[in-house]
């Protein structure tokens, strides 16, 4: 498949290369050339996960892998279930977090993970990331053990929740966590300054495994045809789906599915106070304002990333960006939400009570609403026993790291000794 650079369309890669190098020229992202809608979605509902993937993913990327090749890669990915769970008559929740790290991440970081190892040549690869949480432990556990491959996490000390911290800093092998005496955009100017350092990039095979790579919105395609397939022909009707968004990645995949044929009605971005996508596309004015931290703390974004994906698809699909519905909520809101699904019987956490929350205001008689769960309510213990008033269940995965020691090397705000380190992998 061919992909061009937003910024500079004359900057054309496929899709191993868009994998490998992630940003195009002047930081501009990577966008399919052509996306030709599928022509057999009723037969590929029918299928598994795995199945249908494979089938939707070697569609999109075409003759340059092969099938059996892109099917190793999902099988290995995607070891994990999506669930479509009832709330009320109308309104399901699809439910992201079943993976090792419970949180929809592990979609994306999974599959990027799988394809570089496919593509990989005999060199090795240093994955370098920094992390204020669900990212670093997706890319951690989707890289743990893979042979030639050695992971960096730095994270600022302190900064991240300890069930957090020990769901990727316990891992050891391959995996190297650092805690930094700083904050996240300390670990992320050293990250920055690791990629401009052009003979450590040599050295070691510096690739990033970060948000913006292509690999990981096709990776997350899958689970909105996925989540569709787990519907009754009447609820497909007339499928509203409402994304919590921070880098609008989550939505800009489903953006996609729709472009690939699959007849979603509508979308709703919702997001919490970090507003600048509802005040433009309410107002037409871009103004990123200064991130505040909230409830929903993995969508505290104000220049999203993904954004321009989603105009360049508007653009191409000739959509009117006045169908994308748009909302936010506030903390107390978020509270509200979240209270109110425990008194359906069904237990949330803050980024999918917003997302809940957007589609019931915004949901018509004849339709049928989907709310996608982004992380285990487990994974925001603290905020959710708070409004909830009681402890909740915290499941394995979280529960058996929980007594393992910390692994992570403690450094100051210091790039030499980064640097050092990863000389010495
Ligand atoms: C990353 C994340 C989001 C935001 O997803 P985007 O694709 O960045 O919009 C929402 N919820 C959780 C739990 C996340 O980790």
């Amino acid at each position: 498949m061919n992909l061009y650079n937003i910024k500079d369309s004359s900057e054309q890669v496929n899709f191993q290369r868009a994998v490998k190098q992630g940003l195009g020229r002047g930081q501009g992202l990577f966008f399919p050339e052509t996306i030709t809608p599928l022509s057999n979605i009723d037969a590929l509902l029918e299928m598994n996960l795995v199945d249908r993937s494979t089938e939707v993913l070697s569609h999109l990327i075409g003759d340059e892998l092969s099938k059996e090749v892109v099917h190793s890669i999902v099988s290995k990915a995607f070891t994990f279930e999506a669930p479509v769970k009832k709330v009320t008559d109308n309104i399901n929740a699809l439910e992201l977090f079943h993976g090792p790290t419970l949180a929809f991440k592990d979609f994306g970081g999974r599959f990027m993970a799988q394809c570089l190892a496919q593509f990989k040549d005999d060199g090795k690869i240093t994955i370098l990331t920094a992390t204020s949480g669900d990212t670093g432990a997706a890319v951690a556990h989707a890289f743990y053990n893979m042979e030639n491959i050695n992971v960096v996490v730095l994270y600022p000390k302190g900064k991240i929740s300890p069930l957090q911290e020990k769901l990727f800093c316990t891992l050891g092998g391959n995996i190297t966590t650092v805690a930094v005496e700083g904050t996240f955009d300390d670990c992320q100017a050293m990250v920055k300054q690791a990629f401009d350092d052009q003979a450590l990039k040599q050295a070691i095979g510096l690739n990033s495994a970060n948000s913006i790579n292509i690999s990981r919105l096709f990776a997350q395609i899958c689970y909105y045809f996925e989540a569709f397939a787990q519907l009754n022909t009447t609820q497909r009707e007339n499928l509203v789906v409402s994304v919590p968004s921070g880098n609008f990645g989550d939505l800009t995949a489903g953006l996609l599915a729709k472009s690939l044929g699959l007849p979603i009605k509508r979308f709703i971005a919702a997001t919490n106070e970090n507003d600048t996508v509802p005040r433009y596309l309410a107002g037409g004015e871009w103004v990123p304002k200064a991130t505040v931290a909230t409830l929903s703390n993995a969508m505290d974004v104000s220049a999203p990333n993904n954004w321009p994906r989603i105009e360049e698809l508007f653009k191409v699909k000739n959509w009117a960006l006045s169908e994308l519905g748009y909302g936010k909520l506030n903390d107390l809101q978020t509270k509200e939400a979240l209270t109110e699904l425990d008194n359906l019987g069904y237990l949330c956490e803050p980024h999918g009570a917003i997302a809940y929350s957007e589609l019931t205001k915004q949901l018509k008689q004849d339709e049928t609403g989907l709310f996608l769960c982004t992380a285990h309510p487990a994974k925001f213990k603290e905020s959710v026993e708070d409004i909830l008033g009681r402890d909740i269940f915290i499941p394995e995965e979280l529960a058996s790291r929980a007594d393992l020691d910390l692994l992570s090397k403690e450094f100051p705000v210091d790039f030499a000794k980064v640097r050092e380190l990863l000389m010495s992998l």
